[in-house]
């Protein structure tokens, strides 16, 4: 993960799931980011803590008999972030490596049925983005 990725993510979260903009909160400072990272603190984890200190409810999905839904991101919605902000690629035949620095990605950062999330292991550079696997047949 890199400073500038985190906050890519973290604003595209903010914005589609509590309709704010991440100017209005403390992640737009890359010191603070920095920091965060540092600490092996994931962008979900960071967006989930920042909602519930400010009890920030949905604003794309409203809870039960529409009274408003504090639920946190899913893993579903963080991977289709990551898809549109990282990068999605296809799994062919060879091996999967950053669109930044060329690097072989690691992978297993949280797997789903038909996509992985791969990290670039340079430091200087800490790309993440999506690969789908197209093996893997549809629901149904
Ligand atoms: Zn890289």
């Amino acid at each position: 993960m890199n400073v500038l990725l985190f906050q890519a993510l973290m604003g595209k979260l903010l914005e589609r799931h509590y309709g704010i903009a991440i100017t209005d909160t403390p992640f737009a400072c890359e010191a603070f980011v920095a920091s965060r990272i540092k600490d092996g603190e994931s962008v979900l984890a960071c967006a989930d803590g920042h909602a519930c200190e400010h009890e920030l409810a949905r604003t794309d999905i409203l809870g039960a008999f529409g009274t408003p839904s504090y639920s946190g991101i899913t893993q579903d919605e963080y991977f289709a972030a990551l898809a549109e902000v990282g990068g999605m690629q296809e799994m062919g035949d060879d091996p999967i490596t950053c669109p930044k620095c060329g690097r072989r990605t690691d992978f297993g950062y949280g797997n789903f049925p038909n996509s992985q999330h791969h990290r670039c292991p340079a430091n200087e550079c800490g790309h993440e983005f999506v690969v789908s696997l197209e093996d893997v047949p549809a629901d149904g």
